[in-house]
């Protein structure tokens, strides 16, 4: 791979530059891609407008927190206006962009407007990824929006407070079984803030029930927890998970999931579990604007539907037009594409700013080269992983840096404040008090006995079904 890429020989970026008007740059979406290109076009005469189907900016990172009760959503999201309101150049508009044509150089709003680009950058994520059974969504919630948390949280506070009411020791015992699926970053700091909430501060709170013997197991489908992390970190993180009284279970895919019936398959093994709450961390797929962009662009997709992009990020053939972030499969750096993490995302924004900056002065400029820091996994209070490089680090070190990089990494400073004191807070009480239930109150599913089991008490299927519940 040469060093420098040229620019595009008919360089109409550079021609639109010295016309009259600013070049204009579109940014579809407003996460830590959009946002970080944004940022780096400050003060630079370009005008830029920022659209996001929301109105603020989300800090994923810590979306597990408000899921558990330990942050408010509102701790880890900042107004996209706020963030940008010193920097005169950007309009920021909310709307979902579901079109765009690279030839005519215009995108599309879901309310029929369209807006014309110069340079268009699209940052739009990721959603969840059942694999085929969609169906599952209702049963199983992801974790990748405010409301998704909110949801996740609404289920696990109501199942505790279901199991209060529950007189049926086997239906108490599901609705104190949660189960999340998915033994990445994602799935290990939930099963590990649910541990601490079910074993630690709940303990006191209720009558009828023992939250300390609420069941949590974590699933995952390879044969270790953190499979992209070095085999040592997710050795040490399976200890940290079993610590905190979390059932780990490798090397184990869901089957099928029917109410509170979950179907796992070991080996050549299948059991099914009865579970009240079931929690999504197993996978993600590009977000439907990856199959536009391949649609009006013939840029290739791949499995997860995310963008091949070039070394400078652009759609092949499609000088003036990028991907970013999540969105983006980026190959060129390394054997395997880069993984979608806020810190590639963000360091790719802020080259996407240097790139355009750099075309609009008939400049060459380099490949993208993602520079790795390290990566990082919660697991409770006083328990990381940290994989820096040459130093793999576990427990209260990796924790405290867990702590200070996430806070850094906060937008605004309104919410590093908030999020430093809740977290102090939290750490000496070991409380999670934002433990509200919002939003119906009925369960994913029926709790109570079918008609017919009702009638009889404790009926003939009710030993059937115990025998093909498994111990966990
Ligand atoms: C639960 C969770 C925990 C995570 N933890 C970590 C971590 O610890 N460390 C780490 O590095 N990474 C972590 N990540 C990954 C990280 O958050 C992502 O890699 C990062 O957010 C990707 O940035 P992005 O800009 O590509 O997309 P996003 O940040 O997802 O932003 C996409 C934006 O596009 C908007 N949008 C989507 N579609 C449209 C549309 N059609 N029109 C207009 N706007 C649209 C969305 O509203 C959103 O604002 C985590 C992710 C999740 C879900």
């Amino acid at each position: 791979m040469s060093d420098t890429l040229s620019t595009p020989q008919l360089s109409p970026m550079a021609q639109s530059y010295k016309g009259a008007q600013p070049h204009h740059v579109v940014i579809v979406g407003g996460g830590f891609g959009g946002l970080y290109t944004a940022k780096s076009l400050k003060g630079k005469n370009v005008q830029v407008t920022l659209i996001d189907k929301r109105n603020f900016h989300l800090f994923q990172p810590l979306l597990y927190q408000v899921a558990t009760g330990g942050l408010s959503a509102g701790d880890i999201s900042s107004p996209l206006r706020a963030v940008l309101r010193e920097q005169q150049n950007v309009q920021v508009l909310m709307g979902e962009v579901i079109g765009l044509d690279p030839d005519s150089q215009h995108i599309e709003l879901k309310d029929g407007e369209t807006i014309a680009y110069d340079s268009l950058i699209v940052a739009t994520g990721v959603k969840h990824h059942y694999f085929g059974k969609e169906h599952w969504a209702d049963i199983a919630p992801g974790i990748k929006t405010v409301e998704d948390a909110l949801e996740m949280r609404r289920r696990i506070f109501l199942a505790f407070e279901a199991a209060e009411k529950e007189a049926d020791p086997q239906r108490r015992k599901a609705l104190q079984t949660f189960v999340v699926v998915g033994g990445g970053p994602t799935g290990v700091e939930l099963a590990g803030a649910l541990a601490e909430l079910a074993h630690g501060t709940l303990k006191h709170d209720f009558r009828n029930i023992d939250t300390a013997q609420t069941q949590i197991l974590l699933l995952e489908g390879m044969d270790r927890v953190l499979p992209p992390y070095p085999p040592e970190l997710s050795v040490e993180a399976r200890k940290s998970l079993e610590a905190l009284g979390v059932t780990v279970r490798t090397s184990t895919l869901v089957t099928n999931i029917d109410g509170d019936v979950i179907t796992l398959k070991c080996g050549d093994q299948q059991e099914q579990i009865l579970a009240g709450t079931v929690l999504w961390a197993a996978g993600m797929q590009a977000s439907p604007l990856g199959k536009v962009v391949a649609e009006k662009t013939g840029a290739e997709l791949d499995r997860a539907g995310r963008v091949m992009v070039e070394s400078d990020l652009s759609v092949p053939g499609y000088p003036n037009f990028y991907v970013l972030g999540d969105l983006a499969h980026y190959a060129h750096q390394g054997d395997r594409p880069l993984p979608g993490t806020a810190a590639v995302a963000m360091q790719q924004g802020e080259y996407l700013g240097k790139v355009i900056r750099k075309r609009l002065a008939d400049q060459a400029v380099v490949p993208f080269q993602y520079k790795d820091y390290g990566s990082m996994a919660v697991i409770g209070r006083n328990a990381a992983v940290a994989n820096l490089g040459l130093a793999k680090i576990s427990g209260f070190p990796a924790w405290f840096i867990w702590v200070f990089v996430h806070i850094y990494y906060l937008i605004e400073f309104d919410n590093k404040l908030l999020v430093m004191t809740q977290w102090a807070w939290n750490y000496f009480t070991r409380k999670r008090g934002v433990r509200l239930i919002t939003g119906d109150d009925d369960l994913p599913f029926e709790t109570e006995p079918p008609e017919s089991e009702a009638q009889d008490g404790p009926t003939a299927n009710q030993p059937e079904k115990q025998q093909t519940v498994a111990k966990i």
